[in-house]
Order: structure tokens, then C-alpha cells, then sequence
């Protein structure tokens, strides 16, 4: 027998154990931007390759190190799209879809970037892209960044946190293009080779460089916000204010540039700190340049993309950590002189099984619900005080998660029972 052929590394197979997670993401997702009034788009998995290096900007890592580039049978140069967002312009121009027209839409499907495969970062991912080309104002900018809040909102998930910027005209980055150049070459010698490459032709690249070691240097570099245009600062302020009419928190990031060159005025980020070094779940920015650099009339628009493996493994992360809360046992009591002996009971309990996560009842009222709230908190075992137990020196044990029969207890047993459950669940 030969050996089984491998799959190529950073490309997965998504298997049937985590269908539900994906289906919920994709289809809230769904939902929200139909409500937005966002329509779906498909597009080529596959373009030519001068689409990318145009877009996305030969100094970034994506065009430089990532992207899957190669001939094809008559010789054409064709490249696994990275990103949507070039594709989509592509298609509204190859289309005639921006002739005097606004256009919603959004699109889901794999991008390809050759990267060091690590938790959270594969080399065949999938991302979900929402873009609205031909607005100018600040409403849409705010609109794209509460459909992506309405989302996780959707999902149940706490984290992430928003992070915002504006990078201004290009014509206010060539003023601190300038700022950057200056400070940087101060400290060629603490630049490494990658950022001493950027340093010329686009400095603003090297705050977006994950060396640790140039932490320090891009913590102190001047900061965009000094050279904004008045307009693209009145813009921003718009955009924050409508965030926060509606409630949707964010924090001022000066050091966020996104890692693709295409991008102008508003950008950002939703961060977490739950995914290990892959804090960005959803990102995007406004793109006022793009269409025109195409071969489209000057456009304005905006978008985003989310990498859905990324959203996947945040909610599971997040549950394990619901899960991790989860009372081991939830003691509850019948009586006025059940609650007196209970309390005694509980400590005695947690005393004797370091770690146990024992909720007392403290609400009170029938015993029905008292266990209808123990059901509620997740415990594996509800440990029942009533007349009968009192005068018999024991406790009921009821399995709430498995298909037992309630049984008596000595408080012996019951330290055995809840050994037993804090040594299986988290
Ligand atoms: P990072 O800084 O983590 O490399 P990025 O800035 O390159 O991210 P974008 O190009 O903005 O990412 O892509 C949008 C989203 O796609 C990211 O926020 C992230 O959730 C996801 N993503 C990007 N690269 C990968 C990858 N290699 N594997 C999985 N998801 C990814
Ligand atoms: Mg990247």
C-alpha cells in the first residue's frame, strides 16, 4: 500500500463537528447585511496577478512574501486572490456596476496567502467581505462598523474591541510620509532588514511590522493624527459620534495602518486578546483611491473582511470559558431549617474538596424552583436538603446532565460524587 497523500500544509479541512459554529456565523452574517441592504456578489477565486500588485501595493507583506502566483497553461501570470476587496472593484468595473451607481454588496469564500501556519493563520482561509463603493460620507463608515458589532452581538460574543483610525488624504500622508522617513532614518541601526527596506519606499509600512524588538522606536514615532486635513479630521469626528449615538464602543489606535496600501481616511480593527498573537478578527477601511487607481472614475468607498476561522475559534474560546464557570454542584434547600444547616453544609463541602465549584441557593422559594435555577447555572449535580435528609444526616444527589436516578447520601458519598465531577469537567 503506498502512504496516504497529504494535504498541502495551512489548507483544512473543515469537518462536519464544527458545521454548526460556521452555519451560525455564516448566517447571521447573512441576515444582517441583507437588513443592511448589502446584496451578494461571487467573484473568481483566481485573477491575474498585476490585480494585487496594483491594488494591494508592492511593499506589503502580501504582495512581497504571501501570495499564490503562477503560470498558467498559456503562460499568463494568475494569482489565488489574497483578498477580496481588489476582486470585487474588478468585477464592478469589468461589470459597468459603477456607472453612476452606488453599490452594497457582500461575499464569502477561501483567500490564499502563503503565511507561517499557526493557530488562527492558515494558508487557505475564509473570510466574509462586506464593501459599499460610491459614498463618500461618514454614515456609511459608521454603518459598516455597527453591521460588524450587530454581529457579534448576534453571535453572543464579548470580546472584540474596536480599534479606530483615519489615515487622512494622500496628500496628508505625504507630510508624514516625510515625519516617518526622518525619524526612522535616525535609527537605522535598531531597523531590521524588512524595515530598512520600507524605509524608503513606504515607511508608514514599518508600524504596521510585527518585530517585537521595534516596539519601542514605533511606540515613540510621530503620530498621523498631526498631519490630518481638516476634512478627513471633521469626517473622523463624524464617525465617532455616530458610534457613539448608537452605542458601539471603540478605542483611538494612531498606530493602526493596515497591512494593505489601497486604504485612506477611516481604518480599523476588531481586536482580541483571546486568540494567542492573531488579535484581528475583522478589518477594513476606507479605500477612496482604489477604483480610480483601477481604471474606474475617481469612487469613493469602504469595506471590511472578517476571517471567519478566526470568529470560529473566538466563540469556542469564549464558551470554554462559560463552560469553565460552571458550578460543579448547586446545593438546594427546603425549609427554614434546611437554609440554617445548609450554609455549614456548603463550607464543610468546599472544605473538603479543594477547587469544587458548590453554589448555595440564596433566592429562596420552592424547591422546584430552586432547581429550575440550578438546572439554569450549568451544574452537573443538585444536591437537595430537605425534612428527610435533615433527619437522616444526608443528601439527595440529582444528576442534572446525565440519566441517573436520584439517590440518599451520606456526606461521605457526596464528597466522593463531587470528586468525581470536578475531575471531569474543566
Ligand atoms: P494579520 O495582521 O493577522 O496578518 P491582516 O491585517 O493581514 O491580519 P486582513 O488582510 O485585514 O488581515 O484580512 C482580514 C481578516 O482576515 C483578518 O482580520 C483576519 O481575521 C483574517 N486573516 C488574515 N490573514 C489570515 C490567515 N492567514 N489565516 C486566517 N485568517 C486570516
Ligand atoms: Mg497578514
Amino acid at each position: 500500500m503506498s502512504n496516504p497523500i497529504q494535504p498541502v500544509r495551512g489548507m483544512n479541512d473543515i469537518l462536519p463537528d464544527v458545521r454548526s459554529v460556521w452555519a451560525a456565523v455564516e448566517s447571521a452574517a447573512e441576515e444582517i447585511f441583507e437588513a443592511y441592504g448589502y446584496q451578494r456578489i461571487r467573484i473568481p477565486v483566481m485573477e491575474r496577478t498585476e490585480l494585487f500588485s496594483r491594488s494591494i501595493g508592492e511593499t506589503t507583506d502580501i504582495v512581497q512574501k504571501e501570495m499564490y502566483t503562477f503560470e498558467d497553461r498559456n503562460g499568463s501570470s494568475v494569482t489565488l486572490r489574497p483578498e477580496a476587496t481588489a476582486g470585487i472593484v474588478r468585477a464592478g468595473l469589468s461589470n459597468g456596476l459603477f456607472h453612476n451607481q452606488q453599490q452594497k454588496l457582500w461575499c464569502s469564500g477561501p483567500m490564499f496567502r502563503h503565511e507561517r501556519p499557526q493557530k488562527g493563520r492558515y494558508r487557505q482561509f475564509h473570510q466574509l467581505n462586506v464593501e459599499a463603493i460610491g459614498f463618500a460620507g461618514p454614515e456609511i463608515d459608521a454603518e459598516l462598523i455597527v453591521i460588524s458589532a450587530r454581529l457579534w452581538e448576534r453571535l453572543g460574543l464579548e470580546s472584540p474591541n474596536l480599534e479606530l483610525n483615519s489615515l487622512g488624504t494622500p496628500e496628508a500622508r505625504s507630510g508624514y510620509r516625510e515625519a516617518l522617513q526622518h525619524y526612522f532614518s535616525a535609527s537605522k541601526d535598531v531597523l531590521d532588514a524588512e524595515s530598512l527596506n520600507r524605509l524608503e519606499r513606504n515607511p508608514l509600512r514599518i508600524l504596521d511590522s510585527k518585530n517585537p524588538d521595534l516596539g519601542p522606536l514605533i511606540t515613540s514615532a510621530p503620530e498621523l493624527s498631526d498631519y490630518l486635513d481638516d476634512d478627513s479630521k471633521t469626517h473622523f469626528e463624524r464617525v465617532q459620534q455616530l458610534l457613539s449615538d448608537v452605542n458601539v464602543s471603540y478605542r483611538l489606535n494612531p498606530r493602526l495602518v493596515r497591512g494593505l496600501d489601497y486604504y485612506s481616511r477611516t481604518v480599523f480593527e476588531w481586536v482580541t486578546d483571546r486568540l494567542g498573537a492573531q488579535s484581528a478578527v475583522c478589518s477594513g477601511g476606507r479605500y477612496d483611491g482604489l477604483v480610480a487607481q483601477l481604471g474606474g472614475r475617481n469612487t469613493p468607498a469602504i469595506g471590511w473582511a472578517l476571517g471567519i476561522e478566526r470568529v470560529v475559534e473566538l466563540i469556542e474560546a469564549e464558551r470554554l470559558q462559560i463552560l469553565e464557570r460552571q458550578p460543579h454542584a448547586y446545593l438546594a434547600m427546603a425549609g427554614e431549617q434546611a437554609r440554617r444547616q445548609g450554609f455549614g453544609i456548603a463550607e464543610n463541602l468546599r472544605a473538603r474538596v479543594p477547587g469544587v465549584r458548590l453554589f448555595m441557593d440564596c433566592a429562596g422559594g420552592s424547591l422546584k424552583s430552586q432547581l429550575r435555577r440550578a438546572d439554569h447555572s450549568g451544574a452537573h449535580l443538585a444536591l437537595i436538603l430537605g425534612e428527610d435528609e435533615l433527619s437522616a444526616d444526608q443528601l439527595s444527589v440529582k444528576a442534572l446532565r446525565e440519566d441517573t436516578p436520584q439517590s440518599m447520601q451520606s456526606l461521605d458519598g457526596v464528597v466522593s460524587e463531587l470528586l468525581r465531577v470536578r475531575g471531569e469537567s474543566p
